[in-house]
């Protein structure tokens, strides 16, 4: 689908600068391309809105000519699906968009039954003359900001790059907190691989959707043809080893994988949250592997580097900040990257609404509105654990097909609670739970919204949950 919606973007890609592009379009995720409907993941509802306004004709242009003339794009932000033309500030603009939402629920086919309990999504069943890396191309070392916290590991990447399955860095395990860059430095990895040599069988996968499909494959009864085609990768990524935890089955049939990679010197490149050694739940014969080579840490970024990343990317783009606004940001946004980077989207698009340099006082605002929102040890896993824990429910049922109406109702208000305390994507928090599409995520998220808008013992209880979310997780 990547490679799809990269075609799709690629007319527009030749015609925009190139850090126009990279900044507001590179980073939207494609979730779904059915027929004419492209369905795409947003990072803030001011995006959709500065794409119309500056590049309307340019992106709908670019995406008929690889869609057709009937093509629709579905913006989708926050598990909503999102529909603005007019210009507003702001907050207005959220607030009308999740109005919107509400008042769609009330369609008749999405009153009834949640669509759980539906066949799963066809797995695409991977053949090897269409080899998709799936990697994002947006990640680099170009735009791999160095600081001291990830000097080490990058300096390895590069190393890696130049020589994969050569270099005494086999496998490379990368690890470190949420939003320090792992993903970035892996995909990065992998994309310089591909530069230098495109012929490369490199593919990069998240452990969830590694886990999702291997399950599928067995379902399917084509668990060989699976392992056949991870055997012939000439660079193997995966991302968040840690979900690996508690598989078995999958760990059994990676350790397989692992070693006919490894054998035959093929790269092997690994992240994860936590070191090799305080890995929980992994068989200890994949847990030495993981030391092989060499395990490489990545750090909080220091007050130094956290000013050199915001003002690079307010640079990239071409945002007016005042100097003590960068300054305040970078001294009070101290966890992670992410967050650094989620606070300067906020402040851009409020600045591209109200026109002018960004000041002092907005960067406050927004700061303290970012801040209270996202941990770090804040994962859809845990979500699930809390809720159970709540409902009184078996967690492991969550993810089975059941529809009994307390699983349901469980299900659904941790995917809710997902995507209003993680930054996963609906698309991994869909696999969180049995491998579910997002459509089913986007449902639940809606159905628990229209809840809480008409009952209020509901709204309270769902709140109470936010509350021992928020304590679980500080
Ligand atoms: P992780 O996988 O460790 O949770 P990500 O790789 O997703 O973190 O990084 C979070 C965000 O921060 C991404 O948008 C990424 O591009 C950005 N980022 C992280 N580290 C850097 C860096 N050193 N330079 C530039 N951007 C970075
Ligand atoms: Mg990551």
């Amino acid at each position: 689908m990547w490679r799809r919606w990269r075609a799709c973007l690629s007319h527009l890609k030749g015609s925009t600068p190139p850090l126009t592009f990279q900044t507001w379009f590179a980073v939207i995720e494609p979730i779904s391309i059915e027929g004419d409907e492209v369905t795409v993941e947003i990072p803030n509802a001011q995006y959709w809105e500065w794409i119309n306004d500056n590049y309307r004709h340019a992106f709908f242009e670019s995406i008929r000519r690889e869609i057709g003339p009937n093509a629709v794009v579905v913006p989708v932000f926050n598990g909503k699906k999102l529909e603005t033309t007019r210009r507003r500030t702001a907050d207005e603009a959220i607030a009308e968009a999740s109005e919107m939402v509400s008042a769609r629920h009330a369609t008749p086919e999405r009153e009834s039954a949640p669509e759980f309990g539906s066949a799963p999504e066809r797995s695409p069943i991977i053949s090897t003359d269409d080899f998709d890396s799936n990697l994002n191309p947006q990640y680099t070392f170009d735009n791999f900001i160095k600081g001291e916290g990830n000097q080490l590991a990058r300096a390895a990447a590069v190393a890696i790059s130049e020589n994969p399955g050569g270099t005494s860095f086999n496998p490379f395990f990368l690890y470190g907190g949420v939003g320090l860059g792992k993903t970035h430095l892996i995909q990065a990895l992998g994309n310089a691989i591909l530069a230098r040599s495109p012929g490369r069988r490199v593919k990069y996968v998240s452990s969830d959707e590694f886990t999702v499909r291997f399950v599928e494959s067995i379902q399917n009864d084509r668990a060989n043809d699976f392992y056949n085609y991870y055997k012939k990768v000439d660079v193997l990524v995966i991302d968040d080893v840690q979900f690996f935890e508690g598989k078995e089955r999958t760990q059994d049939l990676f350790f397989n994988i692992f070693n006919a990679l490894h054998q035959s010197g093929k790269q092997i490149a690994l992240s994860s949250d936590k070191a090799p050694k305080d890995l929980r739940g992994i068989k200890e014969r994949l847990v030495s592997r993981f030391n092989w080579g060499l395990a490489a840490d990545i750090q909080p970024p220091d007050l130094e580097t956290r000013l050199a990343i915001l003002n690079k990317k307010s640079e990239e783009y071409g945002a007016e900040m005042k100097p003590e606004a960068i300054e305040y940001i970078a001294k009070h946004v101290t966890s992670n990257i992410r967050e650094l980077e989620g606070c300067l989207i906020k402040l851009i698009a409020s600045g591209s609404l109200n026109g002018g340099e960004i000041s002092v006082q907005t960067a406050k605002r927004i700061v303290n509105e970012i801040s209270s929102v996202r941990r770090p040890r804040i994962s859809v896993d845990m979500i699930t654990g809390v809720v159970c824990d709540y409902l009184d429910v078996d967690e492991k049922k969550i993810r089975d097909k059941t529809r009994k109406q307390e699983i349901v109702l469980a299900r659904q208000i941790s995917m809710y609670l997902a995507k209003r305390f993680t930054d996963s994507s609906l698309k991994n928090i869909g696999l969180h739970f049995g491998g579910r599409d997002h459509s089913t995520v986007i449902h639940a998220i809606q159905n628990v919204e229209r809840e809480m808008t008409r009952d209020q013992e509901y709204r309270e209880r769902i709140e109470r949950l936010a509350d021992k979310i928020h304590v679980v997780g500080t």
